[in-house]
Formats: C-alpha cells, structure tokens, sequence
C-alpha cells in the first residue's frame, strides 16, 4: 500500500514552547495503512516528565489561578472554536496515525467543540455553599478548589475525544495538566497543544510529552508532583496505574476495557438491531471500548438476525482509510494486529463456528482483517470472555429473559451494553438487571458531554461526562468561621 509520504516532525509542548526531549531522542509513528513511518515525535523521558510536572505546578500557582471561573469558561469556548476550525486537518493526523475511516474521524472532530462548551460553561457554577449545622456561634461554608495538577494518558483509539473528556472538565475546574498521548497516535494531540496556545491559555496550563513504550507514562504517574491521575486504556495498564497511584494515594479515575453485550427480543425490530450491531462492533475496526462484540440473541429469531448481519457484514467495504467509500480500515498496529488474528485461533480451537470473515483480508493483507462473526459461541470461549478490541463479534442464543440477563452479565468487565424490544416495560426491566455504566434500549454507541460515561467492575473507576465530572477535579474545603 502506498501513499506519498515526508516524514512530518511534531514537537512537545512544554511551559508554552514547542521542545524536543531533553536526550534529543525522536521516534517514528506508522501509518497502519502504509505500514510506513510517517511522522516524527519526541521520545520524551523522566526528565522531560519533570520538566512538564514543573511546569505544570508552577502554572497552577501563577496568573492561571487568579482567572476567575468566567475566564475559563471562554477560554474553553475559544478552544471548541478552534477544533472546529482545524478539524479537517486534525481528522487526518488521527487516521495516519491510527488507521481510522477519516470521515469518521472528520465525524468526532466535529463533536469536539461540544465537550468544551458544555464544561466551558459549567465553569462557573461550581461553588461552594454555606452549611447550617448547629453550631449558632460558627459560619460554615465550602470551597470548592481545583485538584491539582492532572496526568492525562490516553490511548490510541480516539486520541483527542478521549482527551477531551478530561481536559475540559479538569481546565474548567482550574488545574494544570500533562498529557501524554498513546505512543502509536502522538500527533494530534501535539497539534492540539498550539491550538491551546492560540486559544491564550498560559504557559505551562497545558503541557504535552510523547513517548515510546511503558516508561514516559509510568515516570507521570509515579511523579510526586502529580495530585490526579485520569487515565483511559486497557484494564492491564489500568491495574499498573492504580498500584502506581496506591503508593501517593493519588486520585485516579479509570476508564478501562469492555465485552459489551446486545440482548435481542424477538419483538425487535430486525433491520435496526442489524444495523445497532454492525454500527457497534464493526465501526473503528472494532477497536472502541464499548464495542458490543457480544450479541445474545432470543433462539426464536437467532437464525434470522445470523443471516441478515452475514448478508450485511459480506458487503463491508474494506480499504484505505482517506477514501470515503472505505468502511472498514485496517487494525492500527501490529500488536492489536496479532491479539486479532491469535482470537481467530483461539475460537475454532475453544468450539466456536466461524460464520464469516475469521481471516487476514486476503487481497488487502498487511494490517487487514477480515470483520468476524462467530456463532455457537459460549462463556467460556477465549474470544467471548476477553476483550479482544478487533472486529469479532459473538453469538449465543438464549431462551428466557432471566438466562439473557445472567450472560450479560457473566463478565468481569461492566462497560456498556444494549436492550434491543419494542416492549418498553422489558426495556427498562433488563436495563435495570445489566451491570455496566451504559445501557442502550433499541440504540447502541451514542455519547454526549451531558451524560455520565464509565464502567463497573474491569471497566474502571469513576465516570467521565455529565456535570459531576467537573467535581471529579476539585476538592472540597470546609471552612469554619467563629463568629
Ligand atoms: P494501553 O493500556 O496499552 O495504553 C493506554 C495508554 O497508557 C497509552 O498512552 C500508553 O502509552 C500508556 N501506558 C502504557 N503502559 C503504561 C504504564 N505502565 N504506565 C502509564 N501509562 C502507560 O491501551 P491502548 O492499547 O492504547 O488502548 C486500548 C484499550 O483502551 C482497550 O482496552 C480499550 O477498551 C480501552 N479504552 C477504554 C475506553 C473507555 O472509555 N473505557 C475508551 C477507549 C479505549
């Protein structure tokens, strides 16, 4: 696969300048579709870590804390403004990057703006309150104050909407940050850090590191100079973080994997549930966290849904990302690459029946598979019990509302799920049962700034979104007057 490529350089964003790591190391990010390198990043270490902590701290200490909540508030505005304006170009970084459809990518940027507006706009209506208690000779109110400086790690799938969700609340609550991007998409986020600039945000309020590997991520989250840790990734890093995090009691919030699952009546409407499933499993490559890889479909129209999403998935376009008849772009690197293609073994050996796809794309090859659905699938199998974060999708049938209820929920995993019925009293019944922090009736892969976002169980602490989540990066300070 070829495309005209000049290696691109990105600089990190450290106290409002553009730098190369202090060890003037670089690394190169992959197109996934080319499978060429075609840009060039720092290869930031403990230093530069430091350097950005620092910076970060003192930003927190300076003019930035005498903005008052209305300032920042437009100042997120402003931001928003500027995505907007840059979306076309920030779409493309994504897709070099990570090999997603770019108008998908055009899609989320557009979306953007919306997170820093809402959380632009709640940034003044955090306060605190005056507390009656019984005390007649004390005057007892809160103070809501921000966190601290904040370590923002995101993961390769959706580099800046992912950030989004932190930064605008963290910003409006008024702490510092440092991000650090996944190693394998760094560009838009560093393209991110001079719209920041441009938006007039000061020195050192936003920093941004990028490097290759585990280490730059874990010397952030070790850092002493870090009061809150928000990170988005796989329950394996997860755990890593919250040890990490154990030792300084740091506040962390996580937003980890899935193995969502789609309940299907038989009063469903067919063509929508067809639609919610590929919509959900397949777009991205399969490669999002609330991805509904597990269908659990009523035996009386198992047969019909099987053959209808067969049909459906057969006409998958598969192809370069850019273009915009493409449907299906490749998985976006090696490693996801080989945990996609080891869960096509992992399903014949475990018993499943392949009923489409469960191949390396013959034609296009290199980071292409094909989109997978397996039938005859049960609980136990490796490819229904682990998040696989690739294009496969499993089916089992049930037979009763109760059985349904208990295999969704026969995961360790609690991310999202959905409730497809035309009988709305078993809608919310089953919505109800499913433990996970989202729940689709008749829908499925709809996220707002307004609405709360997160797991149960291996999906992680806390939620993102919704108007709680500015509280997520304040503290609460009682002061005690005596009158
Ligand atoms: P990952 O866990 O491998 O990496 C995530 C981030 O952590 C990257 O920036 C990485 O460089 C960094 N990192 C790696 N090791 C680290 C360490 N020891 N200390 C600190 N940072 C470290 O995840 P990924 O492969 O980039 O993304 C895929 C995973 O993300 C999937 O499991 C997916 O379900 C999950 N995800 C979850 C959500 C959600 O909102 N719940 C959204 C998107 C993706």
């Amino acid at each position: 696969m070829s495309r005209t490529t000049t290696l691109r350089s990105f600089a990190a964003h450290i106290d409002g300048q553009s730098v190369s790591a202090q060890s003037g190391r670089t690394y190169r990010s992959i197109d996934p579709f080319t499978g060429e390198p075609w840009a060039e990043v720092p290869d930031c270490d403990a230093t530069d870590v430091d350097l950005a902590v620092t910076a970060a701290r003192r930003a927190l200490q300076g003019e930035w804390a005498r903005y008052t909540a209305t300032r920042r508030g437009k100042l997120l505005h402003r931001l928003g403004e500027l995505i907007a304006r840059d979306a076309a170009e920030l779409a493309e970084l994504e897709t070099r990057d990570n090999g997603k459809l770019l108008r998908e990518m055009v899609g989320q940027m557009a979306v953007l703006p919306e997170w820093f507006t809402y959380f632009g706009g709640l940034a003044d209506k955090v306060g605190g309150s005056v507390v009656p208690t019984d005390k007649p000779n004390f005057l007892v109110y809160t103070r809501s104050e921000p966190v601290g400086v904040v370590a923002a790690i995101t993961p390769w799938n959706s580099p800046l909407l992912l950030l989004s969700w932190k930064i605008a609340p963290a910003l409006a609550a008024g702490c510092t940050i440092v991000v650090k991007p996944s190693d394998h998409t760094p560009a838009s986020t560093l393209a991110l850090a001079r719209l920041i600039d441009e938006a007039g945000f000061p020195p050192g309020v936003v920093n941004v590191i990028t490097g290759w590997g585990p280490e730059t991520g874990q010397a952030l989250t070790s850092h002493p100079g870090v009061d809150r840790i928000a990170f988005t990734g796989s329950t394996e890093v997860g755990r890593i973080i919250a040890r990490t995090a154990a030792d300084r009691l740091t506040r962390t919030s996580l937003e980890l994997g899935g193995k969502s699952a789609h309940i299907v009546f038989p009063d469903a409407d067919i063509d929508s549930v067809v639609n919610g499933i590929v919509g959900g499993v397949f777009a991205a490559t399969g490669q999002t966290c609330m991805a509904g890889s597990r269908v659990l479909v009523h035996e009386d129209v198992a047969e019909a849904i099987t053959e209808k999403l067969v049909e459906r998935t057969s006409r998958i376009k598969l192809g370069d990302p850019m273009l915009p008849d493409t449907e299906m772009g490749p998985v976006a690197n090696q490693r996801q690459f080989d945990t996609v293609t080891k869960h096509f073994e992992y399903a014949v050996e475990d018993g499943a029946t392949i009923a489409y796809g469960g191949r390396v794309d013959p034609e296009l090859g290199g980071l292409f598979v094909q989109p997978t659905i397996l039938t005859d699938a049960t609980l136990e199998m490796r490819a229904v019990s682990q998040e696989i974060f690739g294009p496969v999708v499993a089916i089992t049938t049930f037979s009763d509302e109760a059985d349904a209820i208990e295999m969704a929920n026969g995961t360790e995993f609690g991310l999202a799920g959905a409730v497809w019925t035309n009988d709305i009293r078993r809608g919310h019944r089953v919505a109800a049962a499913i433990r996970a922090g989202t729940v689709w009736i008749n829908a499925y892969r709809v996220v707002a700034p307004q609405v709360p976002f997160g797991g149960f169980g291996l999906s992680g602490w806390g939620r993102e979104n919704g108007a709680a989540a500015i509280l997520d990066y304040t503290e609460s300070k009682s002061v005690w007057v005596e009158l």
